[in-house]
């Protein structure tokens, strides 16, 4: 599911594609939409603004009316130059904005509305959310922890900070390395963790969901660096490389036998070698991370029963709250 950081990039690059510029055709394939005469009523008005609250976007035009979209676990929003290939299929697409230099495509919904601006100010899902932990300006930890505590305390805390109305933006992967940077066993009951422990979670993650947010992945907590505080401070820095494999792969840096091309996705393996530093190109679209990719830049996240990079015990692995979401975390290094 794409959490608050992938969301926020998705806002200014959608954002950077609309904003200012002239709008000319709007479309909505998806069946569901087909008598919601979006197209007309949206013609003529301008993009205003984009932006994101936690998991949500929100494309503001002209005349107090807003997309609002939420992508849930398969949604994307796509940016292309003009006459550039999409990287889904037409027949996924729910809604295409076109200007004149791209199109901007929001793909498998599975949410996405059309709302006054008075509607967005009252929408009890979008009014309920709690303080965004990649928004610009102070995390407000006073109102996070007021939500906290008003929440249920016997809930695991793990399961506490995937609630959006608690903090918005926290999904399953940065819930796992939050609480790996903090030490916190995300199957303490909530009453248990002090507000200096809650409030370390969001202090470790947040620095790293903004950096993720303006490059635009992949998400990557683990520089190489051990320690977990030293790898956020690092990534904070911006002197580390973006991602930092163990050891480079089988066959990196020449073609990939076939064998090894099935293993990583039917990528090339040169794309899973250490990406380059940020400084080197900053207009370089970002890598699209698979999944060793991303097991290769986490403390925790999706590497059940490999040994900790800390203290060498297994990961482990467990499904957590309602959803069932597999928390990771390391049964010596949290508590
Ligand atoms: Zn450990």
């Amino acid at each position: 599911m794409p959490e608050g950081d992938t969301i926020h990039n998705a806002a200014l690059r959608v954002g950077t594609a609309l904003v200012g510029a002239e709008i000319v055709e709007i479309a909505t394939p998806q069946p569901r939409h087909g008598a919601d005469r979006w197209p007309e009523r949206l013609a003529g008005r301008a993009v205003r603004a984009v932006d994101a609250h936690g998991k949500h976007l929100l494309v503001r035009f002209e005349g107090d009316l807003t997309l609002h979209s939420h992508l849930r676990m398969g949604g994307k929003w796509g940016v292309y130059a003009r006459g550039r290939r999409w990287t889904r299929a037409a027949r996924r697409a729910w809604l295409v904005v076109r200007t004149r230099d791209h199109d901007v495509v929001q793909f498998d919904g599975p949410l996405l509305e059309l709302l006054t601006d008075s509607r967005t100010r009252f929408d009890r899902l979008l009014a309920g959310l709690g303080p965004d932990v990649v928004a610009d300006g102070d995390f407000d930890e006073v109102a996070f922890l007021r939500r906290l505590r008003e929440d249920d305390q016997t809930r695991p805390i793990g399961e506490a900070l995937l609630d959006q109305r608690n903090v918005a933006g926290i999904g399953n992967i940065w819930k796992s390395e939050g609480c790996f940077a903090a030490g916190l066993d995300p199957w303490r009951r909530t009453a248990d963790v002090t507000d200096a422990e809650a409030c370390a979670v969001v202090r470790a993650v947040r620095p790293l969901m903004r950096e993720s947010a303006r490059r635009g992945g992949p998400t990557v907590t683990f520089q190489g660096e051990p320690n977990p505080a030293a790898a956020v401070a690092r990534a904070v820095a911006g002197d580390g490389p973006t991602l930092q494999l163990d050891r480079p792969l089988p066959g990196a840096g020449r073609p990939a036998p076939e064998a090894t091309r099935r293993i990583v996705g039917g990528r090339p393996p040169t794309i899973l070698q250490t990406a380059p530093r940020r400084s080197a190109d900053p207009g370089a679209p970002s890598r699209r991370p698979d999944d060793r990719d991303r097991r290769a830049g986490t403390f925790v996240y999706e590497r059940g029963g490999l040994p900790c990079r800390v203290c060498s015990t297994p990961i482990r692995a467990r499904g957590q709250g309602d959803d069932n979401r597999t928390t990771y975390w390391c049964p010596t290094c949290q508590r």
